[in-house]
Formats: structure tokens, C-alpha cells, sequence
């Protein structure tokens, strides 16, 4: 059997890039589908989607294959590979971009950056557009310009079975209100097209260390400064070792800031009078430069294990919680990041999204090669995680590192969920799309 009239390429176990074709970038993730469809075309999804149909294979969909469960890659199934539909086409004018529904965020960014624009995305430049989007999608922008998803204007779905649709807030509301930050579950989008602003081409990240056991009252301090952020600076904190302090934990706190950076630099004095920090990187960049910052840290091939929480206050406990270190060898670096802003301006209801409310987001992340260790490295990353669990509100679907409806349920608020699920039955009754973290 084969798919007809398909443009792109078809990659069969034993073919010449089929273990290529399969890998993701959490190399926990070892899966084997049947057929991995490279998709060129729109007409291409429609052609794969029909024929894993008929052939009854379960089908997964491929963005950035960023997802830490390695969702699109199935066992035995069908594996839609939207890598061939990557452009980004940037129209200054209007302020819009069409991004092909397997683009990279570095992808967009470098479009829109000629001209000195840019919309919301994440910080990894080589995480997919398509995933992240789906789910909402949070970065330096998100404070000044609301999450990647309420900057879509349009997208172009193709439906379980296998209609085109373009979807806004005029055309199929319903599913426009699904697609904004829930999940992938809907159907495969094979564009997007983008909001974007003026945000010039500079940013400035700052970070002041200190020795973890003086650094409570400096987080402290961090957190009381939250109501005086402008829009355009994202406060962050952080703890992990570090190579530059002989590999001790350390804490440090500080902020993200794009577009004027002697208006940015004036922020400083007021995080640093809040302790006395044994260091400091104060580091002008370009705004590119700013998001693949991480991409080196965050590659490919790596063993990988991911825990999110929403908080909707940040009380000193859970500040302890945050800098509890121990002695856990093994106990993962871990980030707080400043939301609001323009997340809170889009009306809650408007979105599958749910977490508007949260004041901070927690994310821990344990990276290792080898597969013997990997009870080991979770248990580490689940077990420092649950020391704030008693404040968190929720979790972002796109941190979901495990493979239960539970931590999906943390997702949505019960009536978001119920919504989706209704869409779902309307738009896919044959629960085709079932790689994705929403629990059916
Ligand atoms: C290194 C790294 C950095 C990250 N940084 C951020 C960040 O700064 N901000 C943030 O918000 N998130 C971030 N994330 C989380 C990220 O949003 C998710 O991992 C997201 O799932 C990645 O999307 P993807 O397309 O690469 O993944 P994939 O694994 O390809 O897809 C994830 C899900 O989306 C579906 N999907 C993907 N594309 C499409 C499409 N076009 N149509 C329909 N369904 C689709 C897939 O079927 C799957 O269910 C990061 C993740 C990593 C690994």
C-alpha cells in the first residue's frame, strides 16, 4: 500500500534515514513507527491522514519533536513529519507572518528580525513553532505581547477527516478558541499566521549570584520588586551548579528585558540593592543572540525529564521549597519566571489556555546520557518538584514529562477540559489524533 499522489517523502524501517527520521530531541524517546511520511504539501498531510486511516495505523504529528514524551513518534504507526513545511514567509506592512506548521522558533525569529520584528516565542530556537503555539507558548515577549497563541490571527487546519479549514476568530470560533493553547488534539495545522511588533533588535538578560544559603532574602526581594516590572522585563530566578563557582549550587536573580537597553539598564539598581550578590552578568545582546542563548545546553541526543508548575502567589515557604538544595547530587537546576503582563489582558474565556491567573511558573529539568540512571535522575526531578506542589496552581501542557491523565488534568480547568473534549468529539469523533496530552 501507498500514499497516492504524495509529494514528499515516504521512509520505511531499513530505509536510509528512517532512524533520522524517527529520532526526537529527548533521546528517552525510542519508538519505531511503520511509516514515517515527510510531508511537502498540505495535499500531503491530507493524503498521509487518509491512508494511516484506511490502513488503520495510529498516527502521530510532527512540529519541532520538542514534546519531552516524544509524542508524534509511534509505535508501529504513522509518523506525519511536517519538517517540509517549514517557510516563513514576513510581510512588513502588515505586521504578519505565515509560518509553515513544522517551522523552527529560530526560523521565525530570523524572519521577523529583519525588520526589526518579532512575536512571542520560546527560548530555544530550535523547538518547534507547531507544538509550542498549540499549547500556548510563553517567552521574553510574552509579558509585552501575551503568549505565542494570542498572536495567531489565523491558522490552516486540516481536520481528522481530512478537510482544509482556515480557522480565526470569524471563521470556525470553536475551533479557534481550542487551538489557542490546546494541544494538537484538533487537527494538524499547516500554517499559522502571525501578529508581529516592533520590538527592535536588542535585549539584555541580567543575573546576580549568591551562595545559596544567603539567598532568601534576596529572592524575597526579587519577588516584592514583581509589581514594579515594566512589560517589557521578565523577571527571572534561578538555581542550578555552576561552572564558574567551582560547580556549587547557587542561586541568582534578575531579569530579561527586549527592545531599549539603556531603558532596561535602569531597572539594575533596584535588583541589586534587594541583597549583596557575590557576581553579576549584565549582558547587552541582540535579540537573536537572546533566543538561541540556550540552544547548546538544550540539544539534541540527550536524555531528558521535565516538571512544571503554575503558582498563583509565591509565599516565602515556597521560596525555601525553590532553594531546598540538600545534598541530592543528582537534584536538577531549576527556573521562576515572571508571568502577567499581557497574558492577563486576553479575557480567560477567550482561550483553551487556563492559566492566566498564575503570578509565576516553576520549571525544573534533569538532563542525562546514561539509561541506567534514568529512575535515578527523574526520582531527583520529581522529588524537588514536590516540595512546591503545595502552592501550585496547575501545570503548562507543554512541560507534561509523563505519560498520565493526571498531569494533563492539571492542564485545563475542569470546564476548559469538558470544552475540549466536546470540540474533539465534533472535530475527530474517530479519536484520530490521539498523540497529545490531552486525556480523552
Ligand atoms: C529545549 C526546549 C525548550 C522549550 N522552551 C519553551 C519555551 O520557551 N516556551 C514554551 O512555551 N515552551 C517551551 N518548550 C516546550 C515546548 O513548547 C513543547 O515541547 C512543544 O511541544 C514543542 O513543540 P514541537 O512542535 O517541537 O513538538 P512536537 O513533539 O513535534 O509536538 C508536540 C505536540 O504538538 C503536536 N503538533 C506539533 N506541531 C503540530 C502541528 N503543526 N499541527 C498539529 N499538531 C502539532 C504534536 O502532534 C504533539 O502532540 C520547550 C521545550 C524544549 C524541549
Amino acid at each position: 500500500m501507498t500514499i497516492a499522489a504524495f509529494e514528499g517523502l515516504l521512509v520505511r524501517p531499513g530505509d536510509a534515514g528512517y532512524d533520522s527520521g524517527r529520532a526526537v530531541w529527548n533521546a528517552t524517546v525510542d519508538r519505531r513507527p511503520a511509516l514515517i511520511a515527510r510531508c511537502a504539501s498540505t495535499a500531503d498531510v491530507v493524503s498521509a491522514l487518509r491512508y494511516g486511516r484506511e490502513a488503520g495505523l495510529e498516527i502521530g504529528v510532527r512540529g519541532g519533536g520538542h514534546s519531552f514524551l516524544g509524542l508524534p513518534v509511534v509505535e508501529g504507526g504513522l509518523l506525519i513529519d511536517l519538517s517540509g513545511l517549514a517557510s516563513v514567509h514576513v510581510d512588513p506592512v502588515s505586521r504578519r507572518a505565515r509560518v509553515g506548521g513544522g517551522a523552527l522558533l529560530g526560523a521565525l525569529d530570523v524572519g521577523a528580525q529583519r525588520y526589526g520584528l518579532a512575536t512571542t516565542a520560546g527560548n530555544v530556537s530550535h523547538t518547534g513553532v507547531g507544538g509550542l503555539t498549540l499549547g500556548g507558548g510563553v517567552g521574553w515577549l510574552a509579558r509585552a505581547y501575551g503568549l505565542t497563541c494570542d498572536n495567531v490571527a489565523s491558522y490552516e487546519l486540516v481536520t481528522a477527516d481530512g478537510d482544509v479549514l482556515r480557522v480565526s476568530e470569524t471563521e470556525h470560533p470553536d475551533l479557534f478558541w481550542g487551538l489557542r493553547g490546546g494541544g494538537g488534539s484538533l487537527g494538524v495545522v499547516t500554517a499559522f499566521e502571525f501578529r508581529l511588533h516592533p520590538v527592535g533588535t536588542r535585549a539584555l538578560a541580567v543575573d546576580l549570584f549568591y551562595e545559596l544559603e544567603d539567598a532568601g532574602t534576596a529572592l524575597r526581594g526579587w519577588r516584592d520588586l514583581f509589581p514594579e516590572a515594566p512589560r517589557q522585563a521578565t523577571p527571572v530566578a534561578r538555581v542550578g551548579r555552576r561552572d564558574e563557582y567551582g560547580g556549587r549550587p547557587m542561586a541568582s536573580i534578575g531579569y530579561v528585558w527586549v527592545g531599549d537597553v539603556d531603558e532596561g539598564r535602569r531597572l539594575l539598581a533596584s535588583y541589586q540593592r534587594v541583597g549583596k550578590p557575590v557576581g553579576q552578568n549584565v549582558e547587552e545582546l541582540s535579540y537573536l543572540d537572546l533566543q538561541t542563548w540556550s540552544d547548546d545546553a538544550e540539544r539534541h541526543a540527550i536524555r531528558r525529564y521535565c516538571k512544571g508548575h503554575y503558582l498563583r502567589s509565591l509565599p516565602d515557604a515556597a521560596i525555601e521549597a525553590f532553594l531546598a538544595w540538600g545534598n541530592d547530587p543528582l537534584r536538577p537546576g531549576a527556573r521562576l519566571t515572571l508571568n502577567g503582563g499581557a497574558v492577563r489582558d486576553v479575557p480567560d474565556a477567550d482561550t483553551a489556555y487556563s492559566h492566566r491567573d498564575a503570578l509565576v511558573e516553576f520549571t525544573t529539568g534533569a538532563d542525562w546520557t546514561d539509561p541506567a540512571e534514568d529512575d535515578a535522575y527523574i526520582g531527583a526531578a520529581r522529588t524537588y518538584a514536590a516540595g512546591l506542589e503545595p502552592y501550585t496552581s496547575g501545570t503548562y501542557v507543554n512541560t507534561i514529562a509523563d505519560e498520565d491523565a493526571s498531569a494533563a488534568r492539571r492542564a485545563y480547568s475542569p470546564d476548559k477540559l469538558t470544552r475540549l473534549q466536546e470540540l474533539k468529539r465534533t472535530y475527530d469523533p474517530d479519536n484520530v489524533f490521539t498523540r497529545t496530552s490531552l486525556p480523552t
